[in-house]
């Protein structure tokens, strides 16, 4: 694909959307509207297609990961991301992501398809430990907003971006040479290693495309 001007609007740029379970249609929507072709991915076969990206989305990750198994998608998955095609990774899909998962209440359960990396369903490319259902009950959904720093700009610079959180992880410990794009009350809510970009809030809820616009902008760094 070609890259427009800089800042403007991937146009060819071709984007496979998890599409199992959870809120892949709204995704679909946004990169649309910003002039991205959507793939829905569905079964293995569809990462045949020569994406550019990939979004995985928010949801019930047990469902997803168990669905990455059955259709034998995860390790495709896995190995695009490890050579280098850009992923945008929300809520659920964060934490098929991450490379080590907890429970809220600090159980391990060996249950869990995804626990670890290796574990089946999982993707496990990002070096980031998150909590699953993190913020108890009172707090399972909210609003908040802070602002998106990038490496040119101080964060008193960088605009404020919303974000909408639903039964959201939250990310309790980064690997080295993770880089948080934002953080509330000092913990990162939406992180980039590389070629990934992962998020424990809805993009795909608000208005606001900053973060569309940076995970397209990793098209380019990978072209
Ligand atoms: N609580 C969900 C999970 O653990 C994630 C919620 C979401 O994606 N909005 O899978």
């Amino acid at each position: 694909m070609s890259a427009g001007p800089k800042g403007a609007p991937q146009r060819n740029a071709k984007i496979g959307v998890l599409a199992v379970q959870g809120d892949f249609a709204e995704h679909a929507a946004r990169l649309r509207a910003l002039g991205c072709e959507t793939i829905e991915l569905r079964c293995a076969a569809d990462l045949d297609a020569a994406l550019d990206a990939i979004v995985l989305p928010g949801g019930e990750s047990t469902v997803q990961a168990a669905l990455l198994e059955e259709f034998a998608m995860a390790e495709p998955i896995k190995r695009m991301i490890e050579t280098g095609t850009p992923v945008l990774a929300t809520c659920a899909g964060l934490i098929l992501l991450a490379r080590e998962v907890e429970h809220a209440n600090g159980r391990s359960d060996s249950r869990a398809p995804f626990e670890r990396a290796g574990a089946p369903g999982a993707i496990g490319t990002l070096p980031v430990q998150v909590r699953r259902n993190a913020y108890g009950r009172q707090l399972a959904s909210f609003h908040a907003e802070a602002p998106l720093r990038s490496n040119k700009e101080g964060e008193d610079e960088a605009p404020n971006i919303p974000l909408t959180f639903i039964r959201a992880p939250q990310i309790v410990a980064t690997g080295e040479g993770v880089e948080t794009l934002v953080s509330v009350d000092e913990a990162p809510v939406a992180v980039r290693f590389g070629n990934q970009i992962g998020i424990t809030f809805h993009p795909e809820l608000d208005e606001d495309n900053a973060l569309y616009q940076l995970f397209l902008g990793l098209i380019d760094a990978h072209a």
